[in-house]
C-alpha cells in the first residue's frame, strides 16, 4: 500500500466529534449565499426569495480546534462571515424536504472568511469566486455536535464578537433557506456524500479583520468558535 502513490497523500482532512473519540472525515464544504434577509441587503441585493445559490471551499481550507488564523495574502479587505454548518452523515440525490434531516450527522459553527476586495472584482467582472472565499485557512470550524445529542435546531441565536465587541447577531429562524430546503435543493446539483459540510450563511454585520484581532462566535444550542488573527 504505501509504495502506490508517487509521493504521501496529504492527510484527510477532519474534525472532532463531541461525545466522541471517532473523527468525522471531511469530503467536501458547500457555502450558501445570502441566506439571511438583512445580510442580503448589506450586500446590495434584493433579499426577495430567489433560490439558493452555492459555492466552495476545499476541505483543506478548515482551521480546527482553536488554531490561528493567518491574514492571507494578496488582500486589504478580510470577512468574517459567523455561520451555521451542517455535517451530512448520509449521501444521496434529489433528497426530498421531507426526508432532508435524515441526512444530517450534526452541527458545528464556522467562519465563512473572506477577501472581500477580491470576491467584489470577481463579481463585477463575472468571474468565479474562488480567489475571494477558497484560499487557504478560510473555512475556520468547531467541533461536531451530533444531531443524535441535541436534534435538528431551527431556531438559536447567531452572534460574533471581535475583540469582545459584538459585531453580527441574528437567528437560525431568519434563514431565507431553512436546512431541509438547502439539502434538498443542493442535492439537486450535486450527489451529497457522507462528510460533506454545508456553511448556511451569514446574518448582516460582515465586516474586517486586521492581524491581532480576536474572533468569538457561536450558534445558540451549537456551539462556539474562538479564532485569533495573525
Ligand atoms: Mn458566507
Amino acid at each position: 500500500m504505501k509504495d502506490q502513490f508517487v509521493f504521501d497523500p496529504l492527510p484527510q482532512p477532519t474534525l472532532r466529534v463531541i461525545g466522541s473519540e471517532k473523527l468525522f472525515p471531511v469530503h467536501r464544504i458547500y457555502c450558501v449565499g445570502r441566506n439571511y434577509a438583512d445580510h442580503a441587503i448589506e450586500m446590495g441585493h434584493d433579499p426577495n426569495r430567489e433560490p439558493p445559490f452555492f459555492f466552495q471551499k476545499n476541505p483543506d481550507c478548515l482551521v480546527t480546534d482553536g488554531h490561528d488564523f493567518p491574514y492571507p495574502a494578496a488582500t486589504k479587505d478580510v470577512h468574517f462571515e459567523m455561520e451555521m454548518v451542517v455535517a451530512i452523515g448520509k449521501g444521496g440525490a434529489d433528497i426530498t424536504v421531507e426526508n432532508a434531516l435524515d441526512h444530517v450527522f450534526g452541527y458545528a459553527v464556522g467562519l465563512d472568511m473572506t477577501r472581500r476586495d477580491l470576491q467584489g472584482e470577481a463579481k463585477k467582472l463575472g468571474r468565479p469566486w474562488e480567489v475571494g472565499k477558497a484560499f487557504e485557512a478560510s473555512a475556520p470550524c468547531s467541533a461536531i455536535v451530533p444531531a443524535s445529542s441535541i436534534g435538528h435546531p431551527d431556531q438559536g441565536a447567531v452572534w460574533l464578537k471581535v475583540n469582545g465587541t459584538e459585531r453580527q447577531r441574528g437567528d437560525l429562524d431568519q434563514l431565507i433557506w431553512k436546512i431541509p430546503e438547502t439539502i434538498a435543493y443542493l442535492s439537486t446539483l450535486f450527489t451529497l456524500q457522507p462528510g460533506d459540510l454545508i456553511y448556511t450563511g451569514t446574518p448582516a454585520g460582515v465586516g474586517a479583520i486586521q492581524r491581532g484581532d480576536q474572533m468569538h462566535g457561536g450558534v445558540e444550542g451549537i456551539g462556539e468558535i474562538r479564532v485569533r488573527v495573525v
